[in-house]
């Protein structure tokens, strides 16, 4: 038996080489919420296991099977996230926050749920996610849409495409339910294991199925919009003419009901085809009862979640640069006096170029070493100090990419010429 240990399966490092790509269009998303009025809001990654039955639903394939859950020493049932509304819904209830006006808030982090690993699909992965608190209008359904396709205009994202759906009130819901239940009961012969279970406990979700042979049953089976009720037919009315007004591009899918038992209304997904089965990037919907269910006052709620290491791969995928130009420098120095000096510059130079990428070398090797050291790490110019440089109180400064050779200045100048570079 090996001694050597591993991450678990489905639990994925993200390495330095990969990471730059993550902080990259972190940042990108991040600002645009920022730019669209959102406030960040951060909770923790273990809750008590009854938040989520509550929030998500007992009979979602969540709760029934993906969810890590254990008891705690004190006897508490406690899960690790496998989404962040129902954490987020719990803190505006425990903080009284809809009580002081609409919220808008954004969340990113690790969310866990016990799959079977593939392209696409991990044990932990990450999701950013925005949730709106107290707004019951369409408007709100369509300012998350636009932020989502500002999202992909500014990353350059080709192939993608908006669903949407409405599932009406929870009232036109429980009577569609009925029909639906009578309409598979008489083609019971023609379901498989999972749509059989289904048709007990949740049998929405059977028009979720991604078994091919369901499909033309599916395809044939009555439609929630036939049976919906005049205010969430006047909702989804509306949600679509402002996304007309923006000139967004959506199809309706009936089908599309979503895996989580809060929604009503509005629910939409966002969904490529450059990615195999793992098709969706970005998913969510209104939930206008959730927080009641949950124990507080009445509000209405509509949210989306979208999964990073799909939208990595997407990105990957398409080839598209996101991380920008960075300007980089190596110092390179010998002898004791010059580490005291190179110090010293490192901190000059930071202050006055923020931006800089600046590798102070710690190998204390020759100065041909250091030179390798810096091409190794591809910066852009060696700064050098040398007995030469300190006896005349300058650097020198050689491009490290390019012909151009090696000029001796003092520090202020060199700044002035880095800033020239940026
Ligand atoms: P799927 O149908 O692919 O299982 P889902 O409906 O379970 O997705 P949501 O709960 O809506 O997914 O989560 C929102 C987004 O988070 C998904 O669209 C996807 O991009 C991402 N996501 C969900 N589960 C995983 C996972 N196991 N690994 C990686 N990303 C995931
Ligand atoms: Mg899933």
């Amino acid at each position: 038996m090996s001694n050597k240990i591993n991450a678990i399966r489905g639990m994925n490092d993200c390495l330095p080489k990969d990471s730059h790509l993550w902080l990259s269009l972190e940042k990108i998303i991040f600002d645009t919420f920022i730019a669209y009025g959102f406030k960040n809001i951060r909770t923790p990654v273990v809750e008590k296991t009854d938040t989520f039955c509550r929030a998500i639903g007992q009979t979602t394939d969540i709760v029934e099977k993906e969810m890590y859950t254990w008891t705690d020493s004190n006897g508490d049932l406690l899960s690790l996230r496998p989404e962040n509304t129902a954490g987020v819904v719990r803190a505006m209830i425990e903080h009284n926050l809809p009580r002081e006006g609409i919220q808008k808030v954004f969340y990113q982090g690790a969310m866990f749920r016990h799959e079977r690993p593939q392209k696409g699909r991990y044990r932990q992965f990450h999701q950013i996610g925005a949730e709106v608190f107290g707004a019951h209008n369409a408007k709100s359904d369509a300012e998350l849409i636009a932020i989502t396709h500002s999202l992909w205009q500014n990353l350059g994202l080709k192939n993608i495409t908006l669903e949407i759906n409405t599932l009406g009130s929870n009232e036109a819901r429980a009577n569609y339910r009925s029909v639906l239940v009578d309409y598979f009961t008489q083609h019971k012969d023609q379901l498989d294991e999972d749509s059989t279970r289904r048709l007990k406990t949740n049998p929405l979700r059977i028009l979720d199925s991604k078994n091919e042979d369901l499909h033309t049953l599916i395809e044939a089976a009555p439609k929630l919009m036939a049976h919906l009720d005049e205010e969430s037919a006047k909702h989804f009315d509306a949600f679509k003419a402002y996304l007309e007004c923006m000139d967004i591009p959506y199809v309706i899918n009936t089908r599309l009901v979503r895996g989580l038992d809060y929604y009503n209304r509005t629910v939409f997904e966002w969904t490529t085809t450059d990615l195999g089965a793992q098709a969706t990037i970005c998913a969510g919907g209104r939930y206008d009862s959730l927080v009641e269910k949950m124990g507080g006052k009445p509000c209405s709620g509509v949210g989306f979640a979208l999964g990073l290491e799909r939208l990595i791969l997407l990105i990957q995928e398409q080839n598209l640069s996101i991380t920008g130009d960075t300007l980089s420098a190596y110092i390179v120095a010998l002898g004791d006096e010059a580490q005291i000096k190179s110090l010293q510059i490192a901190e000059q130079l930071h202050e006055a170029l923020p931006a800089l990428i600046l590798y102070n070398d710690i190998t204390m090797g020759s100065f041909k070493s250091q030179f390798k050291k810096a091409d190794k790490a591809n910066a852009d110019f060696a700064i050098i100090l040398g007995e030469k440089e300190l006896n005349n109180n300058q650097v020198a400064i050689k491009p490290l990419k390019g012909q151009s050779g090696q000029q001796a200045m003092r520090i202020e100048d060199a700044i002035n010429y880095l800033k020239g570079e940026i």
